[in-house]
């Protein structure tokens, strides 16, 4: 029998900015992988592709940051620290953050709590490694529901039944609509637009069809223009 990759969609995982670096330079990623390990002393670990800025910062600067995003965090947000690069660009530009306790950067902006640790082994893994560190200082900073990658390619992406209201709201513009608009997935980051849900987070109504997005709008992901969509069955 051959193995089921469905299987590893049954593992439940959050959602997090993990960041580093130090004496000015910082920069931070969207992780899913990040998970404490032992309580006592509390570790965390985190795991980080080879090729990202942040892996690079993390190595020098042997400390690192997690921030527990909130459910509501904005698509554009995953965005900007999940499909851009450090390289190109200062991520922390126009972010709400602080200097920790370790000089690592921690993002604030969209986060619940965060965690600062120091680096006390690593795994390779191939093409990542797997940074453990001891947990030096974790702070809450707002009450609110984590987000889980779940929820963000279900309820975000516009895949799967929810129990959010938006949802609700959607499925009643499908009943009303004889033909069903299509949708366009986006080439580099394979976010989907959903005509039926709109892009609230860049004020467009559900119902625009993609060809009523107004030209200036991007991929609410990863900021590419509707040149680059294509359309889905
Ligand atoms: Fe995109």
């Amino acid at each position: 029998m051959s193995m089921d990759k469905k299987a590893f969609f049954k593992i439940s995982y959050g959602m997090y900015v993990v960041s580093s670096g130090g004496a000015d330079k910082y920069n931070g990623q969207i992780a899913n992988t990040a998970f404490q390990v032992t309580a006592e002393p509390p570790q965390f670990a985190v795991c980080i592709n080879k090729q990202n800025l942040t892996h690079e910062f993390i190595q020098k600067s042997g400390v690192f940051t997690v921030s527990i995003l909130e459910q509501d965090t904005p698509v554009k947000f995953i965005g900007h620290f999940g499909f851009k690069s450090g390289r190109e660009l200062d991520k922390f530009a126009d972010i709400e953050y602080k200097i920790g306790i370790t000089g690592a950067p921690v993002v604030t902006q969209n986060c619940l709590a965060y965690l600062e640790c120091k680096i006390k082994g690593s795994a390779d893994a191939g093409t990542h490694t797997v940074f453990i560190g001891e947990i030096v200082d974790a702070q809450t900073v707002k009450e609110g529901e984590p987000m889980t990658y779940a929820y963000y390619h279900q309820v975000k992406n516009g895949k799967s039944p929810s129990t959010a209201p938006t949802f609700i709201k959607d499925e009643k513009i499908e009943l009303k609509e004889e033909k069903k608009m299509p949708k366009y997935k986006c080439t580099v980051c394979n976010y989907v637009y959903d005509p039926e849900k709109g892009d609230s987070d860049s004020g467009i109504e559900p119902g625009t069809s993609f060809e009523d997005l107004p030209d200036d709008w991007v991929c609410p992901v990863c900021g590419v223009g509707k040149d680059e969509f294509e359309k889905i069955d």
